[in-house]
């Protein structure tokens, strides 16, 4: 069985409340006027899950862009920047973004993690290189002694 329009918005407002400027469903029985029936055309929020307007630009519970007003810390340029700045700690932004595929995430997680791998064992190498040089030993944890 589909659920009309109008209880989709019901169910919505049970969930997240009433919303300033949604158009509200009329009571059961009553037929919607063609104005109301467009207007009650309505899409999920990305983050929240609430429903809104397809013509929302935000949504009304959470504040989230929607459709191009996507933050642009979920678009790839900013996954990119985020990654050079907190390295693996981007994978946050790479899960939580709708406009990545579920093949796209699968690979920027995969890189990410190999980037990382690799970045940590060069800087290991690199650290044990120094402190041996240092300590005159080959081996790190003898100190030399
Ligand atoms: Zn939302």
């Amino acid at each position: 069985m589909n659920k009309s329009e109008a209880d989709l918005l019901a169910e919505a407002a049970a969930i997240c409340g009433r919303t300033p400027g949604m158009p509200q469903p009329p009571p059961p029985g009553v037929p919607l006027t063609p104005q109301a029936e467009a207007a009650l055309i309505s899409s999920r929020c990305w983050s929240c899950h609430c429903i809104i307007s397809i013509s929302d630009n935000y949504c009304r519970h959470c504040g989230k862009g929607q459709g191009d007003n996507i933050p642009w810390r979920y678009k790839h340029q900013g996954i990119i920047f985020y990654t050079l700045i907190i390295g693996p700690f981007s994978l946050v932004f790479v899960w939580k973004s709708p406009l990545l595929s579920r093949t796209a995430k699968i690979v920027y997680t995969v890189l990410l993690c190999a980037a990382t791998w690799l970045l940590y064992t060069k800087i290991k190498d690199a650290v044990y290189t120094a402190m041996s040089a240092y300590t005159g030993s080959p081996d790190l944890f003898s100190g030399g002694m």
